[in-house]
Protein backbone atom coordinates (compact mmCIF):
# COMPACT_ATOMS: atom_id res chain seq x y z
CA UNK A 1 0.00 0.00 0.00
CA UNK A 2 1.34 3.10 -0.92
CA UNK A 3 1.98 6.53 1.72
CA UNK A 4 -0.97 7.96 -0.50
CA UNK A 5 -3.23 4.83 -0.07
CA UNK A 6 -2.36 4.22 3.35
CA UNK A 7 -3.17 7.97 4.38
CA UNK A 8 -6.76 7.79 2.45
CA UNK A 9 -7.37 4.26 4.15
CA UNK A 10 -6.39 6.16 7.91
CA UNK A 11 -8.86 9.37 6.74
CA UNK A 12 -11.64 6.74 6.23
CA UNK A 13 -10.98 4.47 9.16
CA UNK A 14 -11.67 7.83 10.89
CA UNK A 15 -14.00 8.97 9.28
CA UNK A 16 -16.10 5.41 10.14
CA UNK A 17 -15.00 5.99 13.56
CA UNK A 18 -16.66 9.58 13.97
CA UNK A 19 -19.68 8.43 11.95
CA UNK A 20 -20.41 5.98 14.97
CA UNK A 21 -23.09 6.33 17.35
CA UNK A 22 -21.75 9.06 19.44
CA UNK A 23 -24.63 10.29 21.21
CA UNK A 24 -25.48 8.58 23.64
CA UNK A 25 -29.45 8.23 23.87
CA UNK A 26 -31.31 10.04 26.12
CA UNK A 27 -33.74 8.94 29.14
CA UNK A 28 -36.47 9.84 26.99
CA UNK A 29 -35.01 8.00 24.08
CA UNK A 30 -34.94 4.72 26.50
CA UNK A 31 -38.58 4.73 27.57
CA UNK A 32 -39.49 5.43 23.94
CA UNK A 33 -37.28 2.21 23.03
CA UNK A 34 -38.35 0.20 26.04
CA UNK A 35 -41.92 1.08 25.02
CA UNK A 36 -41.27 -0.17 21.33
CA UNK A 37 -39.65 -3.39 22.46
CA UNK A 38 -42.73 -4.14 24.91
CA UNK A 39 -45.65 -3.51 22.35
CA UNK A 40 -43.77 -5.28 19.27
CA UNK A 41 -40.71 -7.47 20.74
CA UNK A 42 -42.25 -8.97 23.78
CA UNK A 43 -40.22 -7.55 26.55
CA UNK A 44 -41.43 -8.08 29.98
CA UNK A 45 -42.42 -5.15 31.58
CA UNK A 46 -39.63 -4.92 34.76
CA UNK A 47 -36.75 -4.72 32.01
CA UNK A 48 -35.69 -1.24 31.30
CA UNK A 49 -32.40 0.31 30.26
CA UNK A 50 -29.92 1.90 32.82
CA UNK A 51 -30.21 5.36 33.44
CA UNK A 52 -27.58 7.96 34.03
CA UNK A 53 -28.26 9.94 36.61
CA UNK A 54 -27.59 13.43 37.09
CA UNK A 55 -25.36 13.58 40.09
CA UNK A 56 -23.23 10.59 38.81
CA UNK A 57 -22.38 12.72 36.03
CA UNK A 58 -21.44 15.26 37.83
CA UNK A 59 -19.20 13.51 40.42
CA UNK A 60 -16.99 11.90 38.28
CA UNK A 61 -16.12 10.97 34.90
CA UNK A 62 -14.06 7.85 36.08
CA UNK A 63 -17.86 7.17 37.51
CA UNK A 64 -19.52 7.40 34.85
CA UNK A 65 -17.23 5.47 32.29
CA UNK A 66 -17.24 2.53 35.25
CA UNK A 67 -20.99 3.07 34.72
CA UNK A 68 -20.95 2.64 31.22
CA UNK A 69 -18.30 -0.93 31.73
CA UNK A 70 -20.99 -2.24 33.88
CA UNK A 71 -23.73 -1.59 31.43
CA UNK A 72 -21.67 -2.91 28.89
CA UNK A 73 -20.81 -5.67 30.84
CA UNK A 74 -24.90 -6.20 31.74
CA UNK A 75 -25.88 -5.74 28.28
CA UNK A 76 -23.92 -9.21 27.21
CA UNK A 77 -26.41 -11.11 29.17
CA UNK A 78 -29.04 -8.88 29.03
CA UNK A 79 -32.76 -9.70 27.54
CA UNK A 80 -32.91 -6.38 26.69
CA UNK A 81 -29.80 -7.01 24.37
CA UNK A 82 -31.36 -9.86 22.80
CA UNK A 83 -34.79 -7.85 22.29
CA UNK A 84 -32.73 -5.41 20.28
CA UNK A 85 -31.02 -7.84 18.52
CA UNK A 86 -34.24 -9.61 17.58
CA UNK A 87 -35.40 -5.56 16.58
CA UNK A 88 -32.21 -4.97 15.04
CA UNK A 89 -32.35 -8.04 13.04
CA UNK A 90 -36.12 -7.77 11.90
CA UNK A 91 -35.31 -4.70 10.14
CA UNK A 92 -32.30 -5.67 8.50
CA UNK A 93 -30.35 -3.17 10.78
CA UNK A 94 -27.04 -3.54 12.07
CA UNK A 95 -27.56 -6.14 14.69
CA UNK A 96 -25.44 -4.50 17.63
CA UNK A 97 -27.65 -5.28 20.68
CA UNK A 98 -27.12 -1.70 21.68
CA UNK A 99 -29.25 1.58 21.15
CA UNK A 100 -27.90 2.92 18.59
CA UNK A 101 -28.74 5.99 16.55
CA UNK A 102 -30.02 3.85 13.24
CA UNK A 103 -32.24 1.72 15.60
CA UNK A 104 -33.81 4.73 17.38
CA UNK A 105 -34.47 6.14 13.78
CA UNK A 106 -36.56 2.88 13.14
CA UNK A 107 -38.24 2.93 16.09
CA UNK A 108 -39.78 6.46 15.38
CA UNK A 109 -40.60 5.49 12.14
CA UNK A 110 -45.17 5.49 11.39
CA UNK A 111 -46.08 1.94 11.76
CA UNK A 112 -49.08 -0.83 12.47
CA UNK A 113 -49.62 -1.47 16.24
CA UNK A 114 -49.30 -4.98 16.35
CA UNK A 115 -46.61 -6.96 17.40
CA UNK A 116 -43.99 -8.28 15.44
CA UNK A 117 -43.11 -11.68 16.96
CA UNK A 118 -45.86 -14.53 17.79
CA UNK A 119 -46.55 -14.91 21.46
CA UNK A 120 -48.57 -15.90 24.20
CA UNK A 121 -48.19 -12.52 25.96
CA UNK A 122 -49.37 -10.79 23.32
CA UNK A 123 -51.91 -12.98 22.36
CA UNK A 124 -54.64 -10.95 22.48
CA UNK A 125 -53.35 -9.43 19.40
CA UNK A 126 -51.51 -12.56 17.80
CA UNK A 127 -52.63 -15.94 18.49
CA UNK A 128 -50.61 -19.20 18.19
CA UNK A 129 -50.71 -21.29 15.15
CA UNK A 130 -52.76 -19.76 12.34
CA UNK A 131 -56.18 -18.51 12.90
CA UNK A 132 -58.54 -18.60 10.25
CA UNK A 133 -61.79 -17.71 9.24
CA UNK A 134 -64.32 -20.92 8.38
CA UNK A 135 -66.72 -18.62 6.68
CA UNK A 136 -67.17 -16.74 3.07
CA UNK A 137 -68.40 -14.80 2.26
CA UNK A 138 -67.33 -12.26 6.03
CA UNK A 139 -69.22 -9.24 6.60
CA UNK A 140 -68.14 -6.19 7.59
CA UNK A 141 -68.95 -2.61 9.53
CA UNK A 142 -67.57 1.07 9.51
CA UNK A 143 -68.66 2.39 12.84
CA UNK A 144 -67.25 5.38 12.09
CA UNK A 145 -65.43 7.54 10.12
CA UNK A 146 -62.21 10.01 10.60
CA UNK A 147 -62.59 13.66 9.45
CA UNK A 148 -59.82 13.31 7.16
CA UNK A 149 -61.71 12.28 4.54
CA UNK A 150 -65.19 12.25 2.93
CA UNK A 151 -67.52 9.32 4.04
CA UNK A 152 -67.48 8.21 0.30
CA UNK A 153 -63.27 8.43 0.14
CA UNK A 154 -63.38 5.91 3.45
CA UNK A 155 -65.89 4.03 2.03
CA UNK A 156 -64.22 3.04 -1.25
CA UNK A 157 -60.32 3.01 0.55
CA UNK A 158 -62.28 0.21 2.97
CA UNK A 159 -63.91 -1.65 -0.25
CA UNK A 160 -60.71 -1.55 -2.09
CA UNK A 161 -58.84 -2.62 0.64
CA UNK A 162 -60.83 -5.51 1.15
CA UNK A 163 -60.71 -5.99 -2.37
CA UNK A 164 -56.98 -6.46 -2.49
CA UNK A 165 -57.39 -10.13 -0.28
CA UNK A 166 -60.34 -11.36 -2.37
CA UNK A 167 -58.76 -10.93 -5.45
CA UNK A 168 -56.06 -13.55 -4.17
CA UNK A 169 -58.80 -15.75 -2.41
CA UNK A 170 -61.80 -17.52 -2.59
CA UNK A 171 -63.23 -14.58 0.15
CA UNK A 172 -65.95 -12.76 -0.30
CA UNK A 173 -66.70 -9.93 1.59
CA UNK A 174 -70.02 -8.11 2.45
CA UNK A 175 -71.31 -4.79 3.75
CA UNK A 176 -73.83 -4.51 6.26
CA UNK A 177 -74.87 -1.30 7.58
CA UNK A 178 -76.46 -2.09 11.05
CA UNK A 179 -76.57 -4.80 13.98
CA UNK A 180 -79.70 -5.58 13.20
CA UNK A 181 -78.13 -8.02 10.76
CA UNK A 182 -76.12 -9.70 13.08
CA UNK A 183 -72.88 -9.03 14.40
CA UNK A 184 -69.99 -8.32 11.70
CA UNK A 185 -66.75 -10.36 11.74
CA UNK A 186 -64.99 -7.37 10.62
CA UNK A 187 -65.35 -3.88 12.55
CA UNK A 188 -63.67 -1.12 11.25
CA UNK A 189 -63.80 2.24 13.02
CA UNK A 190 -61.56 4.97 14.04
CA UNK A 191 -59.96 6.13 17.70
CA UNK A 192 -57.78 7.30 20.04
CA UNK A 193 -55.71 6.85 22.59
CA UNK A 194 -57.07 4.42 24.85
CA UNK A 195 -60.36 3.08 23.52
CA UNK A 196 -61.19 -0.15 25.25
CA UNK A 197 -59.52 -2.88 23.53
CA UNK A 198 -56.46 -2.64 26.27
CA UNK A 199 -54.02 -1.57 23.25
CA UNK A 200 -53.72 2.31 23.39
CA UNK A 201 -52.74 4.27 20.54
CA UNK A 202 -49.95 6.50 20.50
CA UNK A 203 -47.28 7.24 18.00
CA UNK A 204 -45.93 6.20 16.18
CA UNK A 205 -48.95 3.61 15.57
CA UNK A 206 -51.01 4.43 12.96
CA UNK A 207 -53.66 0.94 13.07
CA UNK A 208 -54.28 -2.20 14.72
CA UNK A 209 -56.16 -5.33 13.71
CA UNK A 210 -57.27 -8.62 15.63
CA UNK A 211 -56.61 -12.09 14.26
CA UNK A 212 -59.91 -14.09 13.41
CA UNK A 213 -61.78 -14.65 16.11
CA UNK A 214 -65.40 -13.67 17.77
CA UNK A 215 -65.84 -10.32 19.70
CA UNK A 216 -62.93 -8.00 18.71
CA UNK A 217 -61.14 -11.14 16.29
CA UNK A 218 -61.34 -9.60 12.64
CA UNK A 219 -61.66 -5.80 13.95
CA UNK A 220 -59.81 -3.30 12.27
CA UNK A 221 -58.86 -0.12 14.28
CA UNK A 222 -57.11 3.07 13.07
CA UNK A 223 -55.93 5.87 15.08
CA UNK A 224 -57.72 8.95 14.52
CA UNK A 225 -54.80 11.13 16.23
CA UNK A 226 -52.80 10.35 12.92
CA UNK A 227 -53.79 11.99 9.36
CA UNK A 228 -55.11 10.03 6.93
CA UNK A 229 -55.73 10.60 3.22
CA UNK A 230 -57.06 8.97 0.12
CA UNK A 231 -54.36 9.17 -2.27
CA UNK A 232 -51.58 11.47 -1.22
CA UNK A 233 -48.17 10.71 -0.63
CA UNK A 234 -46.72 13.23 1.42
CA UNK A 235 -45.25 13.30 5.06
CA UNK A 236 -46.88 12.42 7.94
CA UNK A 237 -50.41 11.69 6.01
CA UNK A 238 -51.19 8.49 5.37
CA UNK A 239 -53.33 6.64 2.25
CA UNK A 240 -56.00 4.91 4.65
CA UNK A 241 -56.20 2.50 1.31
CA UNK A 242 -52.70 1.35 2.01
CA UNK A 243 -52.62 0.92 5.97
CA UNK A 244 -56.47 -0.98 5.53
CA UNK A 245 -55.71 -3.49 2.99
CA UNK A 246 -52.21 -4.09 5.88
CA UNK A 247 -54.85 -4.26 8.92
CA UNK A 248 -57.17 -6.27 6.75
CA UNK A 249 -54.42 -8.80 6.24
CA UNK A 250 -54.24 -9.36 10.19
CA UNK A 251 -58.08 -9.54 9.91
CA UNK A 252 -56.95 -12.45 7.68
CA UNK A 253 -55.18 -14.01 9.76
CA UNK A 254 -51.62 -12.94 8.78
CA UNK A 255 -48.57 -12.04 10.97
CA UNK A 256 -45.68 -9.92 9.91
CA UNK A 257 -43.21 -9.68 7.37
CA UNK A 258 -39.74 -8.63 7.55
CA UNK A 259 -39.27 -7.92 4.09
CA UNK A 260 -40.01 -4.27 3.17
CA UNK A 261 -41.30 -4.84 0.03
CA UNK A 262 -44.20 -7.01 1.30
CA UNK A 263 -47.47 -5.65 2.54
CA UNK A 264 -47.56 -6.94 5.71
CA UNK A 265 -44.35 -5.42 6.40
CA UNK A 266 -45.13 -3.70 9.93
CA UNK A 267 -43.41 0.15 8.58
CA UNK A 268 -46.21 2.06 6.34
CA UNK A 269 -44.76 2.29 2.95
CA UNK A 270 -46.37 4.06 0.28
CA UNK A 271 -46.95 2.31 -2.96
CA UNK A 272 -48.48 2.93 -6.66
CA UNK A 273 -51.84 2.96 -5.92
CA UNK A 274 -53.03 1.79 -9.24
CA UNK A 275 -51.72 -1.70 -8.68
CA UNK A 276 -52.38 -4.13 -6.12
CA UNK A 277 -50.27 -3.58 -3.05
CA UNK A 278 -49.29 -7.39 -2.71
CA UNK A 279 -46.46 -9.18 -3.03
CA UNK A 280 -45.82 -12.55 -4.25
CA UNK A 281 -44.80 -13.21 -0.76
CA UNK A 282 -48.02 -11.09 0.83
CA UNK A 283 -49.84 -13.82 -1.96
CA UNK A 284 -48.21 -17.17 -0.91
CA UNK A 285 -49.47 -16.61 3.03
CA UNK A 286 -52.87 -15.83 2.26
CA UNK A 287 -53.53 -18.21 -0.37
CA UNK A 288 -51.85 -21.36 2.38
CA UNK A 289 -54.67 -20.19 4.87
CA UNK A 290 -57.48 -20.10 1.94
CA UNK A 291 -56.56 -21.19 -1.27
CA UNK A 292 -56.62 -19.49 -4.26
CA UNK A 293 -59.91 -17.97 -6.07
CA UNK A 294 -62.54 -20.08 -7.57
CA UNK A 295 -61.22 -20.00 -11.48
CA UNK A 296 -64.51 -20.88 -12.81
CA UNK A 297 -66.07 -17.53 -11.63
CA UNK A 298 -63.63 -15.65 -13.38
CA UNK A 299 -63.33 -13.63 -16.68
CA UNK A 300 -59.95 -13.82 -17.57
CA UNK A 301 -58.50 -10.65 -19.15
CA UNK A 302 -56.26 -12.98 -21.65
CA UNK A 303 -54.70 -16.30 -21.84
CA UNK A 304 -51.56 -16.90 -24.45
CA UNK A 305 -48.85 -20.07 -24.53
CA UNK A 306 -45.53 -18.72 -23.53
CA UNK A 307 -42.85 -21.01 -24.03
CA UNK A 308 -45.09 -24.28 -23.91
CA UNK A 309 -47.28 -23.32 -21.26
CA UNK A 310 -50.54 -21.71 -21.03
CA UNK A 311 -50.85 -18.37 -19.44
CA UNK A 312 -53.79 -16.80 -17.88
CA UNK A 313 -54.11 -12.87 -16.74
CA UNK A 314 -56.64 -11.47 -14.47
CA UNK A 315 -56.13 -7.76 -13.13
CA UNK A 316 -52.39 -7.35 -11.87
CA UNK A 317 -51.86 -11.34 -12.23
CA UNK A 318 -50.78 -14.12 -13.96
CA UNK A 319 -51.38 -17.53 -13.60
CA UNK A 320 -50.47 -20.73 -14.31
CA UNK A 321 -50.22 -24.17 -14.11
CA UNK A 322 -46.64 -25.79 -12.58
CA UNK A 323 -45.80 -28.67 -12.13
CA UNK A 324 -48.03 -31.54 -10.26
CA UNK A 325 -51.14 -29.83 -11.05
CA UNK A 326 -50.57 -27.12 -8.48
CA UNK A 327 -52.25 -23.84 -9.78
CA UNK A 328 -50.24 -20.53 -9.01
CA UNK A 329 -51.49 -16.84 -9.25
CA UNK A 330 -48.39 -13.85 -8.85
CA UNK A 331 -48.01 -10.24 -9.61
CA UNK A 332 -47.47 -9.78 -13.54
CA UNK A 333 -44.96 -7.23 -12.73
CA UNK A 334 -43.12 -9.98 -10.95
CA UNK A 335 -42.29 -12.01 -13.74
CA UNK A 336 -42.51 -9.20 -16.46
CA UNK A 337 -41.38 -6.13 -14.65
CA UNK A 338 -41.83 -3.46 -17.50
CA UNK A 339 -45.81 -5.00 -18.19
CA UNK A 340 -48.40 -2.86 -17.66
CA UNK A 341 -50.33 -3.26 -14.58
CA UNK A 342 -52.98 -5.17 -16.15
CA UNK A 343 -54.22 -6.03 -19.62
CA UNK A 344 -56.45 -6.65 -22.61
CA UNK A 345 -55.39 -9.23 -24.65
CA UNK A 346 -52.25 -11.27 -25.15
CA UNK A 347 -50.35 -13.68 -27.93
CA UNK A 348 -47.29 -15.26 -28.50
CA UNK A 349 -45.73 -14.95 -31.86
CA UNK A 350 -43.11 -17.95 -32.33
CA UNK A 351 -42.10 -16.93 -35.25
CA UNK A 352 -40.08 -13.56 -33.72
CA UNK A 353 -40.16 -15.56 -30.36
CA UNK A 354 -41.88 -12.39 -28.23
CA UNK A 355 -44.88 -11.81 -26.30
CA UNK A 356 -47.13 -9.55 -27.01
CA UNK A 357 -49.29 -7.78 -24.31
CA UNK A 358 -51.93 -5.37 -25.00
CA UNK A 359 -53.41 -2.43 -23.14
CA UNK A 360 -55.72 0.45 -24.26
CA UNK A 361 -54.59 1.81 -27.60
CA UNK A 362 -50.77 0.35 -26.74
CA UNK A 363 -48.97 -2.81 -27.36
CA UNK A 364 -45.62 -4.27 -25.48
CA UNK A 365 -43.19 -6.76 -26.70
CA UNK A 366 -41.16 -8.78 -24.79
CA UNK A 367 -38.38 -11.65 -25.13
CA UNK A 368 -38.59 -14.04 -22.79
CA UNK A 369 -39.20 -11.23 -19.21
CA UNK A 370 -37.37 -7.90 -21.14
CA UNK A 371 -39.09 -5.09 -22.84
CA UNK A 372 -37.91 -5.04 -26.19
CA UNK A 373 -36.57 -1.53 -27.28
CA UNK A 374 -38.88 0.90 -28.41
CA UNK A 375 -42.24 -0.95 -26.82
CA UNK A 376 -44.72 0.33 -25.85
CA UNK A 377 -45.74 1.01 -29.47
CA UNK A 378 -49.44 2.58 -30.41
CA UNK A 379 -51.79 -0.46 -32.09
CA UNK A 380 -51.46 1.91 -34.95
CA UNK A 381 -47.77 0.24 -35.75
CA UNK A 382 -49.53 -3.11 -35.75
CA UNK A 383 -51.45 -1.73 -39.06
CA UNK A 384 -54.59 -1.69 -37.06
CA UNK A 385 -56.76 2.14 -37.66
CA UNK A 386 -55.25 5.06 -35.30
CA UNK A 387 -58.95 5.32 -34.11
CA UNK A 388 -58.97 1.59 -32.45
CA UNK A 389 -58.65 2.15 -28.25
CA UNK A 390 -58.05 -1.20 -27.16
CA UNK A 391 -58.24 -5.05 -28.47
CA UNK A 392 -59.98 -7.47 -26.69
CA UNK A 393 -58.36 -10.85 -27.50
CA UNK A 394 -55.58 -12.13 -29.64
CA UNK A 395 -54.41 -15.42 -30.44
CA UNK A 396 -51.78 -16.71 -32.76
CA UNK A 397 -52.33 -19.68 -35.03
CA UNK A 398 -49.40 -21.57 -36.07
CA UNK A 399 -50.60 -22.95 -38.79
CA UNK A 400 -51.36 -19.92 -41.05
CA UNK A 401 -48.73 -18.11 -39.39
CA UNK A 402 -51.95 -15.59 -38.78
CA UNK A 403 -52.74 -13.74 -35.59
CA UNK A 404 -56.31 -12.60 -34.80
CA UNK A 405 -56.81 -10.03 -33.04
CA UNK A 406 -60.23 -9.46 -31.78
CA UNK A 407 -61.98 -6.26 -30.85
CA UNK A 408 -65.48 -5.33 -30.08
CA UNK A 409 -67.68 -7.92 -32.48
CA UNK A 410 -64.88 -7.87 -35.17
CA UNK A 411 -61.84 -9.62 -35.97
CA UNK A 412 -58.37 -8.29 -37.97
CA UNK A 413 -55.74 -10.95 -39.25
CA UNK A 414 -51.98 -10.08 -38.91
CA UNK A 415 -49.77 -11.76 -41.23
CA UNK A 416 -46.96 -12.32 -38.96
CA UNK A 417 -44.26 -13.90 -41.16
CA UNK A 418 -45.08 -10.67 -44.10
CA UNK A 419 -44.97 -8.41 -40.79
CA UNK A 420 -48.53 -7.27 -42.39
CA UNK A 421 -52.70 -6.95 -41.92
CA UNK A 422 -54.13 -9.34 -44.30
CA UNK A 423 -56.78 -7.20 -46.88
CA UNK A 424 -60.35 -7.54 -46.08
CA UNK A 425 -60.50 -6.97 -42.24
CA UNK A 426 -61.88 -6.16 -40.08
CA UNK A 427 -64.51 -8.71 -40.11
CA UNK A 428 -67.60 -10.16 -38.30
CA UNK A 429 -66.28 -12.28 -35.64
CA UNK A 430 -69.21 -14.57 -36.73
CA UNK A 431 -68.41 -14.79 -40.11
CA UNK A 432 -65.77 -17.10 -39.14
CA UNK A 433 -67.19 -18.35 -35.44
CA UNK A 434 -70.71 -19.08 -35.89
CA UNK A 435 -72.59 -19.13 -32.45
CA UNK A 436 -70.37 -16.20 -31.58
CA UNK A 437 -72.81 -13.48 -30.01
CA UNK A 438 -70.87 -11.67 -27.31
CA UNK A 439 -67.38 -9.77 -27.31
CA UNK A 440 -64.61 -12.33 -27.00
CA UNK A 441 -62.81 -11.67 -24.21
CA UNK A 442 -59.89 -14.07 -24.70
CA UNK A 443 -58.15 -16.02 -27.06
CA UNK A 444 -56.34 -19.58 -27.32
CA UNK A 445 -55.15 -22.50 -29.26
CA UNK A 446 -54.08 -25.46 -28.30
CA UNK A 447 -53.64 -28.96 -30.32
CA UNK A 448 -55.35 -27.21 -33.59
CA UNK A 449 -58.58 -26.02 -31.53
CA UNK A 450 -59.84 -22.76 -31.03
CA UNK A 451 -60.76 -21.80 -28.07
CA UNK A 452 -63.25 -18.74 -27.48
CA UNK A 453 -63.80 -16.98 -24.33
CA UNK A 454 -66.81 -15.39 -24.23
CA UNK A 455 -67.02 -13.82 -20.57
CA UNK A 456 -67.39 -16.73 -18.23
CA UNK A 457 -68.56 -19.00 -21.18
CA UNK A 458 -65.83 -20.98 -22.63
CA UNK A 459 -66.38 -22.38 -26.67
CA UNK A 460 -64.43 -24.70 -28.34
CA UNK A 461 -64.09 -24.96 -32.38
CA UNK A 462 -62.53 -28.06 -34.21
CA UNK A 463 -63.52 -29.50 -36.69
CA UNK A 464 -66.70 -30.55 -35.63
CA UNK A 465 -70.27 -28.60 -37.01
CA UNK A 466 -70.63 -27.07 -33.36
CA UNK A 467 -68.50 -25.91 -30.81
CA UNK A 468 -68.73 -27.56 -27.52
CA UNK A 469 -69.22 -25.72 -24.81
CA UNK A 470 -66.87 -26.36 -21.52
CA UNK A 471 -65.97 -24.91 -18.20
CA UNK A 472 -64.49 -21.55 -17.46
CA UNK A 473 -61.36 -23.72 -15.71
CA UNK A 474 -60.81 -26.27 -18.52
CA UNK A 475 -57.17 -24.95 -18.54
CA UNK A 476 -56.50 -24.51 -14.92
CA UNK A 477 -57.60 -27.31 -12.68
CA UNK A 478 -59.27 -24.35 -9.77
ZN1 LIG B 1 -49.49 -4.96 11.01
ZN1 LIG C 1 -58.00 -1.01 19.19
Amino acid sequence: MGIHRQLCFLASLLLAIHAGPILKPSDEEKAIAEDYLRKFFNLEDEMSFPRVHPEEEFNAVEKVELEEVKVEAKEKVDTLSVKLKEMQTFFGLRVTGKLDRETLEVMKKPRCGVSDVRSLKTSNLMSEGSPKWKTNPLTYRIENYTPDMTKAEVDHSIRRALQVWAEVTPLQFTRIYSDRYGTPDIMISFATTDHGDGMMFDIPTLAHAFPPGSGLGGDAHFDDDESFTFSNNSHNVFVLFLVAAHEFGHSLGLSHSSVSSDLMYSLYTFTDLDRSPLSSNDIKEIQALYGLPDCQNLVWDAVTTFRGETVFFKNGFYWRESQGRTVTQLPIRSFWPNAPDNIDAAYEDPVHNKLFLFKGSQVWAFDGQNLEPGYPKPLSSFGLPASLTRVDAAVHDNNSGKTLLFTNREYYSYDERQNRMDEGYPKRVNTRYAWVTGVVTAAHMSNGNTYLFIGRTLLEFSDRRFPGLLQNNYFLPC
